[in-house]
């Protein structure tokens, strides 16, 4: 199953996924983005692509869990 990754190293804390994203994203303690563990749901995945283009220092990523 495919889920969300942050690279918080990277991530600025800009929000701009956690806004488009509510239901994948939140901030953690730090105010950088933080994926919540779950599947990505087929009709959501456009939506967190555009995320990722968005992202102004590549944070995001999806990948493939089994
Ligand atoms: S769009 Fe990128 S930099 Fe901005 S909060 Fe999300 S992961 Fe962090």
């Amino acid at each position: 199953m495919e889920k969300i990754v942050i690279n918080k190293e990277a991530c600025v804390g800009c929000g701009m996924c956690v806004h488009q994203n509510p239901d994948y994203l939140v901030f953690d303690e730090n105010g950088h983005a933080e994926a919540i563990d779950k599947e990505i749901k087929p009709e959501d995945k456009k939506s967190i692509l555009e995320s990722i283009e968005i992202c102004p220092t590549e944070a995001i990523c999806i990948v493939e869990e089994k």
